[in-house]
């Protein structure tokens, strides 16, 4: 790569990441510091919707996950300390994008609505009721959040960052 080149196009915030260097690292991507991953589906590998949100991750070691059996409180402050953190734009298609929403929507919009009514049921007459529903919403929100958090960072460091949830047709153009 000649980084030297006079005649090089000016450089946006689109293109100061390069993509050539992501590699496949068995089922996960590994994203060198700098680079972003390529602007492409990581279900099918067709060309992603633009723009591509670009997503703050965060990953720390897993021993520290041992700290969660002596207090969690210790855990969080420790793990918030320690914490790595990147930034990367995974890239979906349109058929993959809307596919990620609606398995969002799927538990989010019944969570909603259990809160919505559990409050409902609150202020109408049966309280305790009333809070069994909404419980039952947050506790919705749950895989809602895993269903969302597919594409996460396995492991941060110097060198850069691994990720799971990219499928093959996308890992396999890293090789
Ligand atoms: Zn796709």
């Amino acid at each position: 790569v000649n980084t030297n080149n006079p005649y090089a196009a000016p450089k946006s915030s689109v293109t100061t990441a390069t993509h050539s260097e992501c590699r496949r690292d068995g089922k996960h991507a590994f994203v060198p510091t700098g680079s972003d991953l390529p602007p492409r589906c990581i279900v099918c590998n067709d060309a992603a919707q633009t723009p591509i949100k670009e997503r703050t991750l965060y990953w720390h070691s897993p021993w520290l996950y041992l700290l969660v059996l002596v207090n969690l409180l210790i855990y969080a402050v420790i793990a918030l300390i320690f914490r790595s953190k990147t930034k990367v734009s995974p890239g979906y298609c349109a058929t993959h994008l809307a596919a990620r929403q609606r398995k969002i929507n799927w538990f989010r919009i019944p969570a909603f609505l259990l809160m919505l009514g559990g409050i409902g049921i609150m202020v109408v007459d049966e309280p305790s009721s009333g809070i069994i529903v909404v419980v039952l919403g947050f506790l919705l929100v749950i895989p809602a959040i895993i269903v969302s958090n597919t594409f996460r960072a396995v492991r941060i460091d110097k060198s850069g960052a691994k990720f799971s949830g990219c499928k093959e047709p996308f890992l396999a153009s890293l090789e």
